[in-house]
């Protein structure tokens, strides 16, 4: 079979790396990709979003699956682009329909979904511009920090969390009638603030049957005790300690279960992975948001920890049978470092010389999210730039690897950080 994966970061060159260990996989191609995944795969040159120069491709390399990477092609409407045309239904996309893609693209109708299928989630109401006063009232009778979200994508800023009653109630005010944060900001949800511990679990579905793939958490911040701006992730590590048994039993049965059976209900074409994004308050967990797609880099420890054959799976989404797969996950324990080029997550210099990838032996992988082979040479190419996997009995022992690397593998402007795992320290796995 010849597979297509849309996208150019880490989380693609992982998909890519466990896609091309099977036996089913003939070729395989990445679009964009990064210079980690064209030592295992083609790149192809393309901008996800362009559907038809998509459909080119899928055509001229004779594509039968083409997995999306990122959510935007996904929220405009990629496999339904594909569905509608006689002349590549045969293309299985792996990815949820325009439909299903706005339980990502619109918080408002993610927040209804769960209420809908009595999904545990924070209390909310949402607000357009013309209510503006009615939504500074909703603020005044709520206990702070006050948490006030841009109903559409707004690239991991549209959500602020504030102490202050009067400051919250100006932030909504900019966002509704002044659109901050553009149209995604034309409708904007307020909801109760959770105080808990975070994590993500991951779902593979055919919108019937699902299998849960590893947990992750990761460390969304700049800097060392999860301070400073948002970036795309510094850290990840799975399977997440305080995640046991029990509260994993309790995820799938109050959680997992009635999310597939309200995609299934309300007939949503959703064939593709589900990443649920949790808050742990107390032993409960309430759903902070669905995200349609794999995370990044939560995909380069999640992967690499699933024992069967992905892209067997994956073929079992379009005929809706992923219930006759046997699906096995690795015991073991794998984490993630980012190492990323100063100045990010604001400005940054590309084009560095990366050294030290030769000395990575079997006990990390190494996965590329900004990165481009230039003159022989692998050079930075983007905020975020390699993605060091590690392995391990516990979280400890795979750190203390992917730490060993970071400090090997140079470029100029290297920063990551060094207090990974650290907020885990009194769990044991
Ligand atoms: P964007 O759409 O801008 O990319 P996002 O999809 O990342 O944003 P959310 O995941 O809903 O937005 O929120 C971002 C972060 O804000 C969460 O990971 C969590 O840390 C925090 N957060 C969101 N909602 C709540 C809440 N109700 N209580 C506490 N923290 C929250």
């Amino acid at each position: 079979m010849n597979i297509l994966i849309l996208g150019s970061g880490g989380r693609e060159h992982a998909l890519a790396y466990k896609i091309a260990q099977s036996e089913q996989c003939e070729k395989l191609f990445v679009a964009p990709g990064n210079s980690g995944t064209a030592r295992i795969a083609t790149n192809l040159s393309v901008n996800p979003n362009h559907f038809d120069d998509v459909k080119d491709l899928v055509i001229s390399h004779q594509i039968e699956m083409l997995i999306v990477g990122p959510e935007d092609p996904l929220v405009n409407g990629i496999q339904d682009f594909f569905t509608n045309d006689s002349a590549l239904a045969h293309v299985h996309v792996v990815g949820p329909s325009k439909e299903g893609a706005r339980l990502e693209g619109s918080k408002e109708r993610a927040k209804e979904f769960m209420k809908t299928h009595h999904i545990p989630t924070a209390a909310y109401q949402s607000f357009t511009a013309s209510q503006v006063k009615k939504g500074q009232d909703f603020l005044a009778t709520l206990t702070p920090p006050f948490v006030i979200k841009a109903d559409g994508l707004a690239a991991g800023k549209g959500v602020l969390i504030l102490d202050d009653l009067h400051e919250a109630q100006n932030a909504l005010d900019e966002m509704l009638t002044q659109q901050k944060f553009g149209e995604a900001s034309s409708k904007v949800v307020i909801e109760e603030f959770l105080d808990g511990i975070e994590l993500s679990v991951f779902v593979l579905t055919d919108g019937k049957n699902y299998k849960i793939l590893p947990n992750a958490k990761d460390y969304k911040r700049i800097g060392e005790g999860d301070t400073g701006l948002n970036t795309g992730g510094m850290g990840a590590i799975s399977p997440v300690p305080f995640a046991d048994e029990a509260f994993m039993k309790h995820v799938e049965n109050d959680i997992v279960k009635p999310t597939i059976e309200g995609i299934q209900k309300e007939n949503i074409n959703y064939k593709g992975f589900v990443f649920i994004g949790l808050m742990k308050v107390g032993n409960q967990a309430k759903v902070v948001e669905y995200n349609v797609r794999m995370g990044d880099p939560e995909t380069e420890v999640v992967v690499p920890r699933i024992q069967s054959d992905l892209l067997e799976a994956l073929t079992h989404l379009k005929n809706q049978s992923l219930d006759q797969v046997d699906f096995q996950l690795k015991d073991e324990t794998a984490t993630t470092l980012m190492l990323v080029s100063a100045g990010y997550p604001e400005a940054y210099e590309k084009g560095k010389s990366i050294s030290g990838l030769d000395q990575v032996n079997e006990d990390a992988i190494v996965f590329h999210a900004g990165t481009k082979s230039e003159e022989k040479q692998i050079k930075t190419n983007g905020g975020r730039v390699l993605a060091i996997t590690a392995f391990g009995n516990d979280f400890k022992e795979a750190l203390a690897i992917s730490y060993k690397y970071a400090n090997i593998i140079d470029f100029e402007g290297k920063y990551y950080r060094t207090d990974i795992g650290k907020d885990l320290e009194n769990y044991s796995n």
